[in-house]
């Protein structure tokens, strides 16, 4: 057996560069930017008011309070979107919304909860301002020139704000990744039909698509192929010629009709290893025509897992991420999670808990590597060393799913 770790260096020392492009911004979320961002222009552009309320000269205001309001003359008002026509005097305020320009001469925002209209041309303002009162100045928020975002920031909604509130229209940045996913064996059906005896519904698939889908890859689905080596093969060549990278679930065992093993292995380019972890212990991989295959073990909680560990980081680096793999928390079992030697790392399906700075941890059901439900119970896969497991508040590392 080899150890994850082996494993797991192997592929990711065997996988192609990242690919940079120019994307349009909406495209962009959930990829790396290639190249850092600066900023051409200042957001906001101009010096706003935060507040609805009077703009007016701070000094006016001097001594104003509930008892003593200070009156001055409305000259004007001012609505967000509309260049001010008019400057405030001494003893001057304009109506004004928030978001509209600071017009000429005023250099305070007083709240309009502060104030009173006194006929259609004045308004009493009941509390004194400072200078720079709720206006909000010019590059505030993002000074021209500055690097707003570094290379390798990976782009999430509130990112794409920023961009597009910069008039940044497209990114460069690391290339999604259009991933096939396939499923083997003749025992797999899908769709609303009747099983017929020995016949099981096909769960990778769909299973696999959403976790290519969610690890920020665009999925592409290969359907089911048939336990046949020439069968295989063709889909195969057509997927690697057609993906970045392609997944297989089934026949990588070492069952007689183990059809991806055997085809990887007559395409030249097979790398099989028996990984000392549980579930997941078989995996196959290659490099055809550059592109990475996984051929991930049958089992759907093996699917699941081995996907986690060798496919989800090989994706994410090689769409530029820096932080491939899922967080690894310390946590304290809630529960007994007992287990035998077996020279292997077992990977439990746990529901974690955080209370008080704490990660707790229970198995979210049956451990069997067909095991499904408990797999999607699950907030995270306890690590447990080769030995007899833990005790109700020993220590144990988690890796955190969601
Ligand atoms: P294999 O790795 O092909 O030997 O499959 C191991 C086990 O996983 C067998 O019980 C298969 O029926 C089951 N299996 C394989 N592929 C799938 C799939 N796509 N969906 C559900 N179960 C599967
Ligand atoms: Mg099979």
């Amino acid at each position: 057996m080899f150890s994850l770790d082996e494993v797991r260096d192997e592929i990711l020392g065997a996988l192609p560069a990242p690919v940079a492009a120019l994307v349009p911004r909406a495209e962009a979320v959930g990829l790396a930017l290639a190249e850092a961002i600066a900023a051409d222009e200042p957001v906001p552009p101009f010096a706003n008011t935060a507040m609805d309320g009077y703009a007016l000269r701070a000094a006016d205001t001097e001594g104003a309070s509930d008892d003593t309001p200070v009156r001055l003359r409305m000259v004007g008002e001012l609505a967000a979107g509309h260049a001010p026509t008019l400057p405030v005097g001494p003893g001057e305020a304009i109506r004004i919304m928030t978001g509209a320009p600071i017009p000429e001469g005023a250099d305070a925002i007083v709240m309009v909860e502060r104030t009173a209209r006194d006929g259609d041309d004045a308004v009493l303002v009941r509390a004194s301002a400072g200078v720079g009162d709720h206006v909000r100045g010019a590059g505030g928020d993002v000074a021209a020139g500055q690097e707003v975002f570094a290379a390798g920031t990976v782009l999430a909604p509130a990112h794409l704000g920023v961009l597009a509130s910069l008039g940044v229209e497209q990114v460069r940045v690391f290339r999604r990744l259009r991933v096939g996913v396939m499923s083997t064996g003749d025992e797999l059906r899908e769709g609303p039909v009747a099983l017929a005896p020995g016949q099981i519904r096909d769960s990778n698939r769909p299973m696999l698509l959403a976790l290519v889908a969610e690890a920020g890859c665009l999925a592409v689905d290969l359907g089911i192929g048939h336990d046949d080596e020439a069968f295989v093969q063709r889909a195969i060549e057509n997927a690697v010629a057609t993906c970045d990278a392609v997944i297989t679930s089934g026949g990588v065992s070492v069952g007689d009709y183990d059809v991806v093993k055997a085809v990887l292995d007559r395409m030249g380019a097979l790398r099989w290893w028996q990984v000392a972890i549980k579930p997941a212990k078989p995996l196959a991989f290659a490099r055809l025509r550059e592109t990475p295959v996984f051929g991930l073990p049958g089992n759907p909680v093996s699917s699941h897992v081995s996907f986690e560990l060798f496919a989800r980081p090989a994706l994410r680096k090689m769409m530029g991420h820096a932080a491939c793999s899922r967080p690894t928390v310390d946590a304290v079992a809630d529960a007994p999670l007992p287990r035998r030697p077996d020279g292997k790392t077992h990977f439990d399906r746990v529901r974690v808990r955080y209370e008080d700075g704490r990660y707790f941890v229970v198995r979210s059901g049956a451990q069997a590597s067909n095991a499904l439900a408990a797999m999607a119970d699950a907030d995270g896969l306890a690590i447990l060393p080769d030995g007899d497991g833990c005790d109700t508040g020993d220590s144990l590392r988690v890796m955190l799913l969601r």
